[in-house]
C-alpha cells in the first residue's frame, strides 16, 4: 500500500501545524518521521490515518484520492496513537477481542491468540492491562494495531518511555513486522529512527526539511554543505584545490585536506579528475559522514 500527501496543510486557529507537506511512502517501506516536539508529526499521522481532515491539499492511497466518502482504506491501516490509550480495567485478551470485534473479524479467539504470540505477550496474557509494565502495554498497543492484518502500520512514538531492554525488544518487533508491511513511525530521537528505519523524513515547524535514506541524509547530501577528505602523495596548494569546480574552502590538517562545498553534487569525481590531470597520486578520498544528530540540529534550528 502506498501513501502520498500533496501539499497538505493543517491549521489550528492561526497556527499552521502542517504547511504544504508533500511526501510519498511506497509499499514495503519502513519510514521514520523525525522532528522536535510540536513539529507536526502526530498531526500528519492523524491525517494519513483519516482521523483528521487537512485544510488544504490531498491524500492519495494506492494512487486514489481520498475524500470523505471513500474512507474504506482506513480498514487497511493499523494505528498506534501517541500515549497508547488503553482500558486499564480490561484483561489483555478482552481488549484485543473488542478490537477484533470493531473490525468485524471472524475467528476472534484464534486471531487474538496469534497476536499474543506475535507480540510476545504470552507470559502476561492473563493479566489486566493495569498490571502491565510500559513495555508490555506497548505490545498490547501493537497487537491492537495489527489485529486486522493491515498492510500499513502507523506508530506514533512507539518507544517513548521504554527502558533500554524494552526498547530493544520493541524495535526488534517493529523490524520484524516491517518485513511484511509498510510502516511509518514517529520519534523525536534521532538514534531511534537511525536504529529502526531505512528512510527518514525530518519535519520541523510543520514543514518537511529533509527526506531520504538514512545514509543519504547523514552524508548531508541534501543540498547543504558537504565535506570531503582528500590526501595526495604529492604536495598540492590551496589555490589549486579552490580552482576545482564547487569547492568553497580547503584546509590542511596533517597530510589531509578538508574540502567544503555548498552543493548537492558530489565533489569527489572532480577531485579525482583533478588528481589524474595533474598526475597526482590520490591516497584518500572520502566524504565526511555527519551523524544524524548534527544534521537534525542543523535542519531543525534554522529559523523559518
Ligand atoms: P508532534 O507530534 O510533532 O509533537 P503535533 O502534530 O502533535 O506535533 O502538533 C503540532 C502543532 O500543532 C503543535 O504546536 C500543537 O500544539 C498543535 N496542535 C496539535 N493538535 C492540536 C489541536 N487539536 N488544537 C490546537 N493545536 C494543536
Ligand atoms: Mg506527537
Amino acid at each position: 500500500m502506498s501513501i502520498q500527501t500533496s501539499n497538505i496543510s493543517k491549521l489550528f486557529g492561526k497556527q499552521r501545524a502542517l504547511d504544504q507537506v508533500s511526501i510519498s511512502v511506497n509499499n514495503g517501506e519502513l519510514v521514520g518521521f523525525l522532528g522536535p516536539n510540536g513539529a507536526g508529526k502526530s498531526t500528519l499521522m492523524k491525517i494519513i490515518t483519516g482521523f483528521l481532515r487537512p485544510d488544504e491539499g490531498e491524500l492519495f492511497v494506492n494512487g486514489k484520492k481520498i475524500t470523505s466518502d471513500n474512507l474504506e482504506y482506513k480498514k487497511d491501516i493499523g494505528y498506534l496513537p501517541e500515549h497508547n490509550p488503553l482500558y486499564p480495567d480490561l484483561y489483555i485478551k478482552e481488549y484485543l477481542e473488542i478490537s477484533a470485534g470493531f473490525y468485524g473479524l471472524k475467528n476472534v479467539k484464534k486471531r487474538v491468540a496469534e497476536m499474543v504470540e506475535l507480540t510476545g505477550l504470552g507470559i502476561e496474557q492473563h493479566k489486566k492491562i493495569r498490571a502491565l509494565s510500559k513495555g508490555y502495554r506497548q505490545r498490547v498497543g501493537l497487537a491492537q494495531a495489527l489485529i486486522h492484518d493491515p498492510s500499513i502500520l502507523i506508530l506514533d512514538e512507539p518507544t517513548t518511555g521504554l527502558d533500554p531492554n524494552q526498547l530493544e525488544e520493541i524495535r526488534k518487533l517493529i523490524r520484524e513486522i516491517s518485513r511484511e508491511k509498510t510502516v511509518i513511525l514517529s520519534s523525536h530521537i534521532m538514534q531511534e529512527v537511525e536504529a529502526v528505519c531505512n528512510r527518514v523524513i525530518i519535519i520541523n515547524r510543520g514543514k518537511i526539511v529533509a527526506d531520504g535514506g538514512i545514509a543519504e541524509v547523514k552524508s548531508g547530501n541534501l543540498g547543504q554543505k558537504q565535506v570531503v577528505f582528500a590526501e595526495f602523495k604529492e604536495s598540492v596548494s590551496k589555490e589549486q584545490l579552490l580552482a576545482i569546480g564547487g569547492i568553497d574552502s580547503a584546509s590542511l590538517s596533517g597530510n589531509i585536506w578538508e574540502l567544503e562545498a555548498a552543493t548537492a553534487v558530489d565533489i569527489r569525481p572532480a577531485v579525482y579528475s583533478f588528481a589524474i590531470e595533474n598526475k597526482l597520486i590520490l591516497l584518500t578520498l572520502v566524504q565526511k559522514q555527519q551523524n544524524l544528530e548534527n544534521v537534525f540540529h542543523q535542519l531543525t534550528q534554522q529559523q523559518n
